[in-house]
């Protein structure tokens, strides 16, 4: 994840950020709270954003609003797009079908089938990654994010 203080890259279990010092326990937990309200805005350039932000985040809280978002067609298809990308970076169980049956769904908004794409070659691409890094548990920073 990364530290709401200073933006560098921080341990996801860390209580103080090694950078800055700031405190990650309650802050960062204020900070996606506001990010997750941020993709309500009624200004669509806002919500996607917010929907980008949430994937820098890196906390997997955010998956189930990000589902919400990539299915719910009351939210402009960038914004959607962007909650496809940024679900491909998060990962976890429930992204990965939600991308598939978005990607998948003739139905769907072009430019939201295709981040679908690109978000499950992501998180393919990540799941690689950290197999290669199992034997790496322990470092200080843990997975760095490519961007
Ligand atoms: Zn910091």
């Amino acid at each position: 994840m990364l530290c709401p203080h200073c933006w560098q890259q921080v341990d996801r279990n860390a209580a103080v950020c090694p950078q800055c010092g700031g405190d990650l326990s309650s802050d960062a937990r204020d900070y996606l709270e506001k990010v997750i309200t941020s993709l309500h805005h009624p200004d669509a350039l806002t919500q996607r954003r917010a929907a980008y932000l949430l994937g820098l985040i890196g906390d997997v809280r955010a998956v189930p609003v990000l589902i919400e978002v990539l299915h719910d067609n009351g939210f402009d298809p960038f914004v959607r797009a962007q909650a496809a990308e940024s679900l491909g970076i998060l990962g976890g169980p429930s992204a990965q079908p939600e991308l598939q049956a978005a990607a998948s769904n003739p139905a769907e908004s072009v430019i939201v089938r295709a981040s679908a794409r690109t978000a499950l070659a992501t998180l393919s691409n990540n799941e690689n990654r950290v197999d290669a890094q199992s034997s790496n548990e322990g470092t200080p920073h843990g997975a760095t994010v490519e961007r």
